[in-house]
């Protein structure tokens, strides 16, 4: 078998972490059944009216993992590679994340099938408000509530909670969030993926006394998340030596200014009004070119991988010399290659705690939204920080005590959360 999964194992993989834990921290009866499918998944197609005047139909899913701890939560992506299976699992990790933090919230994701790169600015428009037509019977601030994922940005939340508006026929800005600020975003969301997993990692390497200024650092991606993880790494003194995206990578010894970088590569897209930037990091002067995947082996104190899953799996594990992996993406390190790492002894700081920065503040726009206030950007990120210092220490410490993964401690802090709010609610419920 190939150690890059296709999505049709990806769920299977993600379900096998589910079936240990429930073993280990001895989940039964109702709470084991519950947690093992998804209780709403919703496949749509979506027509939209291309510029030339003819049509296309893009398959899309909104799958809801569960709404147990409150109402389903997650992202929405656009890529070619979109699949049922993608998105269930990706409802699956959201549903795990919500409660590895404390939110009250379960878990969702959507996601189409399209290569949005290729369409105008306008086909994107209409796509995007096509699907939340196609999904808004199942949509609000008490059912599901969608934000951005890969190539969904805010541009892109805007159109489409002016679509449920209209739907809706009056203001419900808490139906999605990751929306620009003029529209009732937070202040702070744009920022708060890369900003949370920061905040992971400084609180992982003060506990093993390692200080940022000796610490240096891959990224995998230079999207939205990574890139502001990058930004905010290098002011804290972090050594960023290497950053990729789709296209190809780059290397510097002494370090590079993400800054500049980007300032480089969206540099068309800011001339041209583009959603998408069509340049790569690779446009930057006065740096090494490596092969794009090259930079998963570089001998690094720690590699942040913030591009898509799958990305160490068996047959590239063993080439992996990093001393630590903060997983920034969903489920960018499979099972297999997971279990060798610890083998291993190289820590992974594992995406359901250290990608929640995003989830927190949609959470936090949520609030604000339903009672009607602006909160400064410095109050966003304060609670952010302390709401994950909390968190990551309750991890942090279960690990040490029950001498296992980071990610083995979170996923059981996770699912006792569920599983305990299962069986409260009694033993007749036969729907959420
Ligand atoms: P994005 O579309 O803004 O960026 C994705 C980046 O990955 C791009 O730079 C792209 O070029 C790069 N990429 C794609 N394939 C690659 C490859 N094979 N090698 C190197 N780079 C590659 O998306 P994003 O919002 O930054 O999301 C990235 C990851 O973080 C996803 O797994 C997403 O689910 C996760 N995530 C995002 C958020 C958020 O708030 N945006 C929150 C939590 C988790």
């Amino acid at each position: 078998m190939s150690g890059q999964m296709d999505h049709a194992n990806l769920f299977d993989d993600a379900r096998s972490r589910l079936e240990e834990v429930f073993d280990a921290i001895g989940v039964q009866g109702d709470a084991r059944e519950r947690l093992r499918q998804p209780s709403l998944s919703l496949q749509v197609s979506v027509p939209v009216r291309m510029d030339d005047g003819s049509l296309r139909v893009f398959p899309g899913w909104r799958v809801q993992y569960n709404n147990i701890l409150g109402p389903a939560k997650g992202g929405i992506r656009f890529h070619p590679e979109v699949s049922q299976e993608e998105v269930t699992t990706l409802s699956f990790w959201m549903a795990v994340k919500c409660a590895v933090v404390d939110l009250p919230y379960g878990g969702g994701k959507g996601g189409v099938k399209v290569d949005p790169k290729q369409l105008s600015k306008l086909e994107l428009e209409r796509l995007a408000r096509g699907y939340v037509r196609a999904i808004a019977d199942i949509m609000g601030p008490d059912r599901d509530i969608p934000a951005p994922d890969v190539n969904t940005n805010a541009t892109v939340m805007g159109w489409m909670a002016d679509e449920f508006d209209h739907l809706a026929r009056g203001k419900v800005p808490a139906a999605i969030t990751g929306k620009p600020p003029a529209l009732g975003g937070s202040l702070g969301r744009v920022a708060a993926t890369g900003r949370g997993a920061l905040h992971v990692l400084d609180l992982w390497a003060a506990r093993e006394r390692r200080k940022p200024e000796e610490t240096t650092v891959a990224i995998q991606g230079f999207g939205n998340a990574a890139y502001h993880f990058a930004r905010l790494a290098h002011e804290r003194g972090y050594r960023i030596v290497a950053v990729s995206d789709s296209k190809g990578a780059i290397y510097s010894r002494e370090g590079l200014d993400p800054d500049p970088i980007m300032e480089q590569k969206t540099h068309n897209q800011r001339l041209h009004d583009m959603v998408y930037c069509d340049d790569s990091v690779c446009i930057a002067d006065d740096v090494e070119k490596l092969e794009r995947d090259e930079l998963l082996t570089l001998e690094v104190d720690v590699l942040a991988l913030a591009a898509l899953e799958n990305q160490i799996h068996e047959d590239n594990v063993d080439q992996v010399k990093a001393r630590a992996v903060l997983e920034i993406a969903n489920g960018p390190v499979t099972s297999q290659a997971d279990e060798r790492l610890e083998k291993r002894g190289v820590p992974v700081l594992p995406d359901v705690l250290a990608n929640t920065g995003g989830v927190i503040v949609s959470y936090y726009e949520w609030v604000q939204n339903r009672n009607g206030e602006r909160w400064a950007e410095e109050n966003v990120n304060a609670r952010l920080a302390e709401r994950l210092e909390r968190q990551s220490q309750l991890i942090f410490e279960r690990a040490e005590r029950e001498e296992i993964s980071y990610r083995k401690a979170a996923y059981r802090q996770g699912i006792e959360r569920i599983a305990e709010a299962i069986q409260l609610r009694g033993n007749c419920q036969d729907s959420e």
